[in-house]
């Protein structure tokens, strides 16, 4: 299978002024996009054109002489998702089942965006922070580089890139200020409530 990049799921001024459209351009149409064509590159003459992304993902994970493509193939399905967990800035906010698990494992939606939030400020280098669901409990983790938590058994709720890319054209050094601007404004709670409500059927 030869992988395509997947179009944005909005306009790329849909997410300003938290993200601008200039970022978006740069980071889909050139970050993500490079992702994508050097796995392809990578992938030429192998044998895998019935894998799906994210059995690349898996197949090619810890495996030293696969690291290439896995870093390829788990940045370019990482940021399938990150643009699926953003949303134009809007007042939105969990509701129904998904509210009534962040009340019970976090306390609350304002101490799970809070969690979420420090997680992404703290993470040292590029990466990544994610709600997701582990066993039967919503947690916020944060992977190293191109770490996913699919690796360790974790279904992903929602992400938020920290790479430098992510935020430098619109907010320099500042990832706090970037990060605090997503976790406000920008997370896709639909999104997640749906992925939870995959996750809760696989493992009935
Ligand atoms: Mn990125």
């Amino acid at each position: 299978m030869t992988f395509t990049l997947p179009p944005l799921p909005y306009d790329e001024k849909a997410l300003a002024p938290v993200i601008s459209a200039e970022t978006l351009r740069l980071h889909h149409g050139a970050h993500h996009k490079t992702y994508v064509d050097k796995l392809n590159e990578l992938l030429e003459g192998k044998n895998v054109a019935d894998k799906s992304l994210l059995e690349i993902v898996q197949w090619s994970a810890g495996v030293e002489a696969r690291k290439a493509i896995f870093n390829n193939a788990a940045q370019a399905w990482n940021h399938e998702f990150y643009w699926e967990s953003l949303t134009p800035p809007g007042p939105g906010g969990p509701v129904g089942d998904l509210a009534a698990r962040i009340e019970k494992d976090f306390g609350g939606v304002e101490a799970a965006r809070t969690e979420l939030a420090d997680a992404a400020i703290s993470h040292f280098g590029s990466g990544w922070a994610w709600l997701v669901l582990d066993k039967r409990k919503l947690k916020v983790i944060a992977t190293h580089d191109a770490g996913a938590p699919v690796l360790n058994g974790q279904r992903p709720l929602l992400t938020i890139d920290v790479w430098e890319h992510a935020y430098y054209v619109d907010y320099r050094n500042k990832r706090p200020d970037y990060v605090k601007a997503v976790v406000g404004k920008l997370l896709n709670w639909e999104f997640a409530a749906a992925n939870l409500a995959a996750a809760e059927e696989l493992a009935a």
